[in-house]
């Protein structure tokens, strides 16, 4: 958290790659060192004297986390490095490969520009390809053993770090990537859910009633849009506080998905849900059922137990013929207006 994804992109900044990469350095020109003053390479042993004090230094770098400093001091380095080596023992010796490692390490370096990042591998290609045009012999004569070990080992080792460096960025990919797939995934529940409840908002349950109206259609199944209101929520909020209002429409809500309609809330304290059935009449003792459990639904408030009920209009469909979900909500409506004029607490549809 705190940073972002371009700050992420490789995760080079990073105080273990850089420590165990910084540690590695200096080991590899330890051991340059020595081999150099064996073999009485002395321009080159003091070069790899000068890059093991570089390195000393550079794990100040590491330690205050100057990643940046770090990393551009590597590169300068290894390429310094690369290029004295190279005019000395020849092309050959291959060490020119590291070249080709920093500049594919740096056109990925966080926190840096795209043209300075172009411009810095254009930049190290520019250096590969004058050594390969103007050296080809180096100043030093090497045994064609060593030469050959020489060779082959700075050949992996470029190989072996640049697949260590893509093995880092593929993990940054993928980490940014689940990021970001978890926060679509919560932007699409926020966008697509109501925040009390978790049911359905208005605009998502639609659609999916609307879906499940084209289903029970090509299935020629009967099906029903039915809103749900609770009776005399105004003077429970009145007496119990809204809080507890809003608790008990949790529990409501909860209840509704007990059944294997779509649930949506609809408004305040209204719900509208979608059912397909064999009958209408099927449907309806479902609803009626449901009725039942909400009622018998125990809220306990600061020591209250408390209950609710429900008024239920039902607009129910043959199943031979599509219906906008409007035509259905705005029947279902009229249906409640005479299930709460009729007394409230009861399932009412046109087969009631
Ligand atoms: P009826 O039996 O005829 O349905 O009467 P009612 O009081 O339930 O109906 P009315 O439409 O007059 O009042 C709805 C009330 O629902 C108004 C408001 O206090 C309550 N309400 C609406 N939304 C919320 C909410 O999100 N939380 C809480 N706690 N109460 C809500
Ligand atoms: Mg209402
Ligand atoms: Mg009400």
């Amino acid at each position: 958290m705190g940073t972002t994804y371009e700050e992420r992109r490789g995760t080079l900044y990073n105080y273990r790659i850089t420590l165990y990469g910084n540690a590695l350095a200096w080991l590899i020109h330890v051991v340059f060192f020595v081999t150099f003053l064996r073999l009485d390479v002395m321009l080159l042993a003091w070069s790899n004297v000068a890059s093991v004090l570089y390195y000393t230094i550079s794990f100040y770098f590491v330690h205050k986390r100057y990643y940046r400093t770090f990393f551009v001091g590597l590169f300068v380095e290894v390429v310094y490095n690369a290029v004295i080596s190279t005019i000395v023992l020849g092309w050959d010796a291959n060490v020119h490969y590291f070249i080709i490692m920093v500049a594919y390490g740096v056109f990925f370096m966080p926190n840096v520009n795209r043209g300075a990042r172009v411009a810095t591998t254009g930049i190290a290609m520019a250096i590969y390809g004058s050594l390969y045009l103007f050296v080809s012999d180096g100043t030093e004569a090497l045994a064609p053993a060593f030469e050959q070990a020489l060779g082959l080992f700075c050949l992996l080792s470029t190989i072996g770090l640049i697949a260590g460096l893509s093995f880092i960025f593929e993990g940054s990919v993928v980490e940014v990537t689940n990021e970001l797939e978890g926060t679509n995934e919560r932007l699409h529940t926020l966008a697509s859910r109501d925040g009390l409840t978790g049911l359905y908002n208005r605009l998502t349950g639609t659609s999916r009633i609307e879906e499940g109206v084209a289903r029970a259609v090509q299935e020629g199944r009967p099906y029903a849009v039915a809103l749900a209101d609770i009776d005399h929520f105004k003077a429970f909020n009145e007496l119990h506080g809204h809080d507890c209002g809003d608790l008990v429409l949790r529990r409501v809500a909860t209840t509704l998905t007990w059944t294997d309609a779509v649930c949506v809330r609809w408004g305040g304290e209204e719900f509208l849900l979608f059912l397909a059935g064999e009958t209408e009449a099927d449907i309806d003792e479902r609803l009626d059922e449901l009725r039942i459990r909400i009622k018998s639904t125990e809220t306990i408030y600061e020591g209250a137990r408390l209950h609710v009920t429900m008024t239920i209009g039902v607009a129910h469909r043959d199943g031979k013929t599509l219906e906008a979900v409007e035509r259905l909500v705005k029947e279902a409506d009229d249906f409640l207006r005479t299930g709460k004029q009729a007394g409230k607490d009861r399932v009412i549809s046109s087969i009631s």
